[in-house]
């Protein structure tokens, strides 16, 4: 895709740029912050900053223009308290939708920033598929947001892990890199191997709810090390996307086995609805 060449071509410049003002560095010792300066100034007459979500010239690096900012749908009070899932309208303080109490989660709560439509799936894709690691502050940024209720109790945050082999395909695991992000933010403990995928797993898209289930169902534990550290502490879990809850709510499982307080779940997007 033209927008992603472009982000890339824009990250080589700024590595070579920075190369250079490194070897300039070491040589004139006084450079700092100014080098630095000229460096974004250079890299953005060269290749201007693009927005996050297509090929539009922006001002500012790792921003999104007005047309992109305007399909974003936000999720926002009132949803249900335990599954987050959008109300049409305001059924009270701390209502429920009927999915949560027809099949209680083993989660306590559910919370994403935005919904899972077209644009936020290509911004999704090129985190996930194309490198576009420089996506992740934006994302961390807005689910911190979306989850500033979960993160003030203070969790231990654990990212949903890739199987191995998938992780040796894409290099990085991106709910781990939007964790990291949010830790660092909020000053949260951190713990991205206290959960382990223990087997590969059929994509879970065009599935049935109960073959879903299946699919995922044994797939996380805690490592025996962590369990101690575990237990009667509250988790956030991190993933970049809900679709069916079943991925979340195997890993959840696999936290209450070892006896953890309580599992939360903030994810980057969310189906509008969905049958857990
Ligand atoms: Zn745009």
């Amino acid at each position: 895709m033209k927008f992603i060449a472009q982000k890339s071509l824009r990250k080589k410049i700024s590595a070579s740029l920075e190369a250079i003002t490194c070897s300039v560095s070491a040589a004139t010792s006084n450079l700092g912050t100014g080098a630095s300066l000229g460096i974004n100034v250079v890299r953005d007459w060269i290749v201007p900053p693009t927005c996050l979500m297509c090929d539009a010239i922006v001002v500012q690096p790792g921003g999104c223009c007005s047309k992109c900012w305007g399909t974003i749908r936000f999720v926002a009070r009132p949803y249900c308290e335990v599954l987050g899932s959008p109300f049409s309208y305001d059924m009270g303080q701390g209502a429920v939708c009927a999915d949560a109490i027809a099949n209680p989660p083993p989660f306590n709560r559910a919370r994403a920033a935005v919904l899972y439509d077209d644009p936020i799936r290509r911004l999704i894709s090129g985190l996930k598929y194309s490198d576009r690691l420089d996506v992740a502050p934006w994302i961390a940024k807005w689910m911190a947001r979306a989850g500033r209720q979960l993160i003030e109790e203070n969790p231990i945050v654990i990212p949903v892990p890739l199987y191995k082999t998938r992780l040796l395909t894409r290099r990085f695991n991106q709910s781990a890199e939007i964790a990291r992000t949010i830790c660092k933010d909020k000053n949260l403990e951190y713990r991205p191997q206290a959960l382990k995928r223990i087997r590969k797993t059929k994509q879970q898209v065009g599935l049935s709810r109960q073959e879903r289930a299946q699919n995922v169902s044994g797939v996380f534990i805690v490592p025996p090390e962590y369990g101690a550290e575990l237990k009667g502490k509250s988790i956030l879990l991190i993933d970049d996307v809900l679709t069916t809850g079943a991925t979340v709510s195997s890993a959840a499982k696999a936290l209450n086995r070892v006896g953890v307080a309580s599992v939360d779940v903030l994810t980057f997007a969310r189906v509008e609805s969905f049958d857990m």
